[in-house]
């Protein structure tokens, strides 16, 4: 799923290539994917507006319009948004398009299909219970030690309390793993446990991997690519996720995968304490 890296990579990507852009059409294939309004709706409030900023709030990005109405996508666990030009070869599972000035589109595929999308009145996210009740933003300067220790002011695994996005926004599976492994903490101690140096410790872990894989434009471990259909390289310098059984990078120790809350960590139970 593609968590905070990959999708800031997208939003610099798309403010790039839309800002000033004008939708002229929407075509919206599968219309469960639009949350609100309905389809119809959708597509009117998108046409002719102009796209002034992308936006990006944990693992959703915000597209602000030249009009009352701010359209929001959410990729889900493989949704992507693929700039491409009229007449191009379509990707399998494209579900929205958008037609902007001629021959350039903006394409939504997903194959599973748990994204969503929204047009919602410009500020106002009520609408979106995940967006509106999003936790603080872990790049931000105001994103403290101190604020990371009042989220994780709960009995919950530390790992599960990370992924939490009420609690912190953006991070998905990769990212917990890595940031744990870094920060030296076991994935299954209770948030509520860790002591100050430990809380430290997390807190220059998150802002460090965050930071080096939004510059190593995201990982690429199965569906993700950004808006031109190119992986990023985060995945190359992974040092547990997915790497069960391998050496670990610091110790030597093989990794270990255990399933948390449904989901699977990867840690080394030598260096995670
Ligand atoms: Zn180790």
């Amino acid at each position: 799923m593609p968590e905070l890296p990959e999708v800031e990579t997208l939003r610099r990507d798309l403010a790039a290539a839309l800002v000033g852009e004008r939708i002229r059409r929407c075509e919206v294939r599968l219309p469960r994917l639009v949350t609100c309004p309905d389809c119809r709706t959708f597509c009117s409030r998108l046409k002719g507006a102009r796209i002034e900023e992308v936006r990006r709030r944990g693992k959703y990005l915000l597209f602000v319009l030249d009009r009352p109405w701010e359209w929001v996508v959410h990729l889900g666990m493989t949704g992507s948004l693929l700039l491409a030009e009229e007449g191009s070869p379509e990707p399998p599972h494209t579900h929205i398009v958008l037609h902007l000035t001629h021959p350039r589109l903006l394409r939504y595929a997903d194959p599973r299909t748990f994204g969503e999308t929204a047009v919602v009145p410009a500020g106002d996210h009520s609408a979106l219970k995940g967006l509106a009740g999003m936790g603080p933003e872990p790049l931000e300067r105001s994103f403290t030690a101190k604020a990371l220790e009042r989220a994780m002011r709960t009995s919950a695994r530390v790992k599960s309390a990370l992924m939490d996005q009420r609690r912190v926004a953006g991070i998905g599976n990769i990212y917990a793993d890595e940031i744990l492994f870094r920060a030296g903490i076991d994935p299954s101690r209770p948030a509520d446990s860790l002591g100050k140096e430990e809380l430290e410790r997390l807190h220059s872990a998150v802002k460090t991997v965050l930071r080096e894989a939004v510059r190593r434009r995201g990982s690429s471990v199965s569906d993700y690519v950004d808006s031109w259909g190119k992986p990023g390289s985060y995945q190359l310098v992974h040092k547990v996720y997915r790497r069960e059984g391998r050496p670990c990078p610091a110790c030597g120790e093989p990794i270990r995968r255990t399933v948390m809350g449904g989901r699977s960590a990867h840690w080394c139970p030598r260096c995670q304490r």
